[in-house]
Formats: C-alpha cells, sequence, structure tokens
C-alpha cells in the first residue's frame, strides 16, 4: 500500500476540515469511512431531487465570522432561516415563543399585553405552590420538578400546550418526575420575530450537505465502506498518523466500560403530494402523537430543484426520542457524571497514543454543532500541522 502523511478515519466534518487542511498544507491524506458515503452525521440523499437529512435536520448557524467564510469555500448557502411551529391537538403556534404565539394564545396585541399576561400566569402559579407549602408568595420559591420550574418561567397556558408533552416524550418521563435543572430559562421574546437560531449566519448549503463535504475532500483520496477496525494494523502502518474521528471508546475496545448516547428515530417517507405541512419543521407538543416531530426537508430549500422549478413530491420524517442501547447510532451524548468520568478515562489512555489523535463528536464524546466542530478542527489542523512540519 502507498504510504500516506495522515489517514484520516471518518469523512464528517471534523474529518473533511482536516483533510482538506492537510492537503492545502502539501500532506499526502487518505480518508476512509465504514458508511457507504461521505459527510459523516450531515449526510444528505438525494430522493426525487429533495436533499434528505439522513440522520436528522441540520440547520447550519453560526456567529463565527471565521467558520461562515470556511463553509461558504465550499458551498452557496441559501437564505432559510429556521422557523418551527407547534402542533397542539391541531392548534398551531409561532416558535420560539413570540408574539405570534401569545397572540394565538390569549389575543394580546402589545408586547405590554403578553408581558402582563405571562407575568400574572406566573404570580397566580407560585403563589398557589407557596400556599400549599405554607409559605407567603413573597418567599422564595424553589421549584422542585421541572413543571415547577418551567411554569415558575412562562405560566401555564404555554407550559401545557407547547412544552410538558413535548419534553415528556422526548425524556421519556412525567415533567413533574424530571429535575428542574434541565431547563435553566425560557427565552421570551416580545417582538414579532420566529428567527429560532439567535446567530449572525444562518442558511443550508444549496445541493445538500453531502456536495459542500465532496468539495472539501475534493482531489483527496477517499475510500468508503472501509471499517478501520477491521484491518487497523493496516491502516496505521499506511501513515505517519493517525487522526481518529469514531467513538473513542470502540477504539479501546470498550475496555473501561461502553459510553452512553440518547439515541432518535426517524420513520422516513416520500408522498405523491407537493405539499405536506407546509414548514420545514413542526413540533408536535401534546403527549398523544408518539412522534416529537415531523421534518419536510424540500422546505429547506423553499421546495425548489436546482433550477428552480417546483418539485412534484415530498420527503417527511416523523421523529421518535428512543432509548439508545449499544450497537444504535450514537447521537447525543449524555453529560452525566458516569458518562463524563468514564469520557475522562478514555482520555487519558488517548493521551498516551503517539500516532493516533482524536477528534469530532465521537472522538471528544462531545455535543458540538457543525460550526463548532469545524472550529475545532481548524484549531486542530493548525495545531497538528505546524507540529508536524
Ligand atoms: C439529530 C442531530 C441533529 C443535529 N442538528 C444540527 C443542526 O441543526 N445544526 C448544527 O450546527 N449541528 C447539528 N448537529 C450536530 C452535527 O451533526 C455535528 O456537529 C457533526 O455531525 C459532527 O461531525 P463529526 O465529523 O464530528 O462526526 P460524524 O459526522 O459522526 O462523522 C464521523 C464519521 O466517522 C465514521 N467512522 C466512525 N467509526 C469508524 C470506523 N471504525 N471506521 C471508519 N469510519 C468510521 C462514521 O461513519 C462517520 O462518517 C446535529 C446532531 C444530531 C445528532
Amino acid at each position: 500500500m502507498e504510504r500516506y502523511d495522515y489517514l484520516v478515519v471518518g469523512s464528517g466534518l471534523f474529518g473533511a476540515t482536516f483533510a482538506h487542511e492537510a492537503k492545502a498544507a502539501g500532506k499526502k491524506v487518505l480518508v476512509i469511512d465504514k458508511r457507504p458515503n461521505i459527510a459523516g452525521n450531515v449526510y444528505t440523499e438525494d430522493v426525487e431531487g429533495i436533499h434528505v437529512h439522513r440522520y436528522g435536520a441540520h440547520i447550519f448557524h453560526t456567529n463565527d465570522k471565521e467558520v461562515w467564510d470556511y463553509v461558504n469555500r465550499f458551498a452557496v448557502f441559501n437564505r432559510f432561516t429556521n422557523s418551527p411551529v407547534a402542533n397542539y391537538k391541531g392548534e398551531l403556534y409561532s416558535l420560539p415563543f413570540n408574539m405570534y404565539t401569545f397572540n394565538k394564545m390569549w389575543g394580546v396585541v402589545t408586547p405590554e399585553e403578553a408581558k402582563a399576561k405571562i407575568e400574572e400566569q406566573k404570580r397566580d402559579y407560585i403563589a398557589q405552590k407557596q400556599a400549599e407549602r405554607g409559605l407567603s408568595a413573597d418567599d422564595p420559591f424553589e421549584p422542585r420538578n421541572l413543571e415547577e420550574q418551567a411554569i415558575s418561567l412562562i405560566g401555564v397556558d404555554i407550559y401545557k400546550k407547547l412544552i410538558k408533552g413535548y419534553t415528556e416524550k422526548q425524556w421519556g418521563r412525567d415533567c413533574t418526575e424530571l429535575p428542574s435543572f434541565i431547563i435553566k430559562r425560557l427565552p421570551v421574546r416580545l417582538t414579532f420575530d420566529n428567527n429560532y437560531f439567535n446567530a449572525l449566519y444562518q442558511g443550508i448549503p444549496v445541493g445538500g450537505y453531502t456536495k459542500m463535504v465532496a468539495n472539501m475532500l475534493d482531489g483527496i483520496e477517499v475510500r468508503l465502506n472501509v471499517d478501520y477496525f477491521d484491518n487497523r494494523e493496516l491502516w496505521n502502518a499506511a501513515a505517519d498518523k493517525v487522526v481518529f474521528t469514531g467513538p473513542i471508546d470502540a477504539f479501546y475496545d470498550f475496555r473501561l466500560g461502553t459510553l452512553q448516547y440518547r439515541s432518535v428515530r426517524f420513520e422516513t417517507e416520500l408522498l405523491d403530494t407537493p405539499n405536506f405541512q407546509g414548514n420545514a419543521a413542526v413540533n408536535y407538543t401534546d403527549r398523544e402523537t408518539p412522534w416529537t416531530r415531523i421534518i419536510e426537508h424540500k422546505w429547506f430549500e423553499f421546495g425548489k430543484d436546482a433550477e428552480g422549478n417546483d418539485l412534484p413530491k415530498t420527503v417527511i420524517s416523523r421523529e421518535f426520542s428512543s432509548e439508545w442501547k449499544p450497537g444504535d447510532e450514537p447521537y447525543y451524548p449524555v453529560n452525566d457524571e458516569k458518562n463524563g468520568k468514564l469520557y475522562e478515562q478514555y482520555r487519558q489512555l488517548a493521551q498516551k497514543e503517539e500516532k493516533v489523535l482524536f477528534g469530532g463528536r465521537l472522538g471528544e464524546y462531545k455535543y458540538y454543532d457543525m460550526d463548532k466542530v469545524i472550529a475545532s478542527a481548524l484549531r486542530f489542523s493548525r495545531a497538528t500541522l505546524n507540529q508536524n512540519d
């Protein structure tokens, strides 16, 4: 086999960014991925001209100008703005909570009226709870669970219709059994602003994320359907250094234990209709509907094909919260003490490696938004490539 300066295990955003930077620095790079496609979890698959986000909806948003300029080298970003809609038993509300939401909920028209309504609901609830506890309404209120925390921040109506059912489906438990710290604050907007992310830059790469990652990997050798673990001696021997972006516990054959994740299950359907729900994301906030939300992928690109024609069909994905078990797709790391400690032990083993470097969401057991994982890969590239020049 040929010799490479770097073997990159994983063609997700971390691996692709590093591979691009290494090539630009004159290094010879090989990227392998066990999946049949590049792009890791931002992979978008073309179905009837629609770019389907296979591993969950991905909306690029950042305040980091360097990262924004960087991704714009590889893709043209459209002006998509994430404005989810909540469906509570057929009643539709704007998210995040803003003047449209309050107008629909209570008929209030001005920010002052909305604020007064929220304050009234909070005050009544706290007074009632304090009375139950034999305290006065002026005593400090100590929420004992997520339900108490949420109502004391936003009032009972918003909680019941827009928070309770969704949160219970996400966690698989009643809000009264969930700890209050899960919700620290609930942003309330007294403006008519449905833009979910408060970011300076936001959009979706035209043509999908896979095309963007393919541009990042342009001119770099990539081998797909190759699992590093099937022959690590061979792969290690092929390069001076290995950049590993897979799960760190799997790298060590789970010898200290298995890191846990939270999972999501998707049920995706192609429908012979041009418009299923009229928006990219609709959250189902009642407890009875089994899915948490439905994504209609075509609206990330305004329902148009590359030539600007309307697409005749649509693809939807229903999302279900599900328990994760070893072997399932790892999605969200569990940031509790047990998993934090276990990761720290793996990290210490990793630091002793001379040839292998770890990065990305799985290599660092860390939830990273896309902009953050790119920023991390750029920092990592600077440090690594300077050191090994
Ligand atoms: C459901 C969901 C929704 C998200 N939505 C957003 C969003 O809207 N906006 C946002 O900014 N971020 C979002 N993210 C975060 C985003 O997905 C990550 O930032 C990004 O995917 C991390 O890239 P990565 O390269 O670290 O990991 P990955 O994309 O997971 O890439 C790792 C790659 O390594 C490969 N690999 C693993 N083990 C091996 C092996 N043994 N041999 C060969 N290859 C291997 C895998 O196949 C994979 O391709 C979301 C995440 C989730 C879970």
